[in-house]
């Protein structure tokens, strides 16, 4: 059995079908649609005159084909370890295996009036579709929180000329997930989009008013909008777990076989913490390929066959027309090496270093960076902070030497 119907349930049944799993297959979801794309709800989906279409990971006829059983709409609302079967609604079903792959959900600040109507979250498509009837003929909206989706829904909502304010309580955008530099080039890049920026902001209220909202800042700074977003981050959705008396620490603790304290129950994707080599530290990620990547190695170690999870992880965000890849954890870092030059019109790359260890890469509209930053991550190959500071060679030259220099 599978709980939670997102990226994480969806590869693990392909990869188990593709790795001939024999027994039966039952993926139990609590939304009402098959598994689908999560990363275009706050990029494409949000455009009301856009391609709002769910983009499903699997075409519908695929789990028919596959034997996979599923259930839509349908809370797993507990788990009883010892009797190994899961009750949803009044069903009660039997597992040999149990696999949680229930995600994340919201990290609600602590701000009266965060649950009054047009105040939005998203993390689903319904939620999406929610956002895009609001931003029909809205002007103004407020984000509060500029992580990757504050900031996506901000550039998303600009595209739709709605004037946007976004409210940060941190010093910086993006704090939580990289350096000072390039925080700095995208509060440059949402300013030059026209989109009214402000840091060290903890929003206290949310008012209503007579037509729309007030959200209420320190010293009684006051924004009027039509609608607000929260972006203000999220937390492991591991309740259930935690109820079934699994060891849970800020996510589902697994091991490098994403097993948690019962030999029975799995867990992957966003709900899950596990120990990351190359980091030296237990991280808890919220991306796809994190999700597929462990559906992948968990399919091995289900049918028999297992190996330790250690991909590498990436990311990536769309705003505007900035790609921004990511690959690897920039987390405890102490150098960064620039290369290019930081602001919005141009690419350019951060290396991050701990010591003189290489540990993740940031790259702004250069894919070429992002190539080969990975490729030295994923092969273990670490050139020093001096090879990749040379900036008397251009960039692919000087990580093609540095690919040699580490090679030789
Ligand atoms: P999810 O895909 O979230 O699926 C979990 C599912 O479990 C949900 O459908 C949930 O409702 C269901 N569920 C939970 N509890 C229960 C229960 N008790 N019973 C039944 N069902 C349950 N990542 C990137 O790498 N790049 C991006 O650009 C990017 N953009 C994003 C944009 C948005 C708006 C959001 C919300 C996320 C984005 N992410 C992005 C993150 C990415 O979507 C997640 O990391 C990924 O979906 C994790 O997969 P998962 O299977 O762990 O969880």
């Amino acid at each position: 059995i599978i709980v939670g119907a997102g990226h994480a349930a969806a590869q693990l049944c392909a990869s188990l079908r593709k790795a001939q799993w024999p027994g039966a297959i039952t993926l139990i979801g609590d939304e009402p649609h098959l598994p689908y794309h999560r990363p275009p709800l706050s990029k494409t989906q949000l455009d009301p005159d856009g391609d709002s279409e769910l983009k499903f990971l699997r075409a519908e006829n695929f789990y028919a084909e596959n034997e996979i059983q599923v259930v839509t709409d349908t809370r797993v609302d507990s788990i009883d370890t010892a009797a190994k079967t899961i009750s949803a609604g009044n069903q009660s079903l039997a597992y040999d295996k149990l696999v949680l792959c229930t995600g994340s959900i919201h990290r609600l600040p602590p701000i009266d009036g965060i649950d009054l109507p047009k105040v939005f979250t998203l993390k689903t498509a319904d939620d999406a579709a929610c956002i895009r009837e609001a931003a029909r003929n809205a002007k103004r909206a407020v984000v509060i929180g500029a992580g990757f989706i504050g900031l996506e829904v901000a550039a998303s909502l600009r595209k739709q000329h709605i004037e946007v304010t976004v409210l940060e309580s941190a010093a910086r955008v993006l704090s939580r997930v990289t350096s000072p530099d390039v925080s700095s080039y995208f509060e440059g890049l949402h300013r030059m989009n026209g989109v009214d920026l402000h840091t060290g902001i903890a929003v206290s209220e949310i008012r209503p008013k007579e037509k729309g909202l007030t959200v209420l800042g320190p010293d009684q700074i006051q924004w009027s909008c039509d609608f607000v977003v929260l972006g203000t981050g999220a937390q492991a959705n591991s309740a259930l777990a935690k109820a079934a008396g699994l060891e849970v620490d800020d996510g589902i603790r697994v091991d490098a076989y994403n097993q948690t304290s019962d030999p029975s129950v799995y867990a992957l994707g966003d709900c899950c913490k596990q120990h990351a080599s190359l980091y030296g530290k237990v991280l808890r990620l919220e991306s796809v390929q994190n999700a597929l990547d462990q559906a992948k190695t968990l399919s091995s170690v289900l049918i028999g066959n297992p190996v330790e999870h250690s991909a590498l992880p990436w990311f990536w965000s769309d705003q505007y027309d900035v790609k921004w890849q990511i690959a690897g954890v920039a987390t405890g870092y102490d150098k960064v090496v620039l290369r290019g030059n930081p602001v919005p019109g141009e690419c350019f790359s951060a290396w991050y270093f701990k010591g003189d260890l290489f540990i993740a890469v940031d790259a702004i509209n250069d894919s070429k960076a992002y190539a080969v930053g990975s490729k030295l991550l994923k092969t273990g190959k670490r050139p020093s902070p001096k090879i990749i500071s040379d900036l008397s060679k251009d960039t692919k030259e000087i990580l093609t030497s540095a690919i040699k220099s580490v090679e030789s």
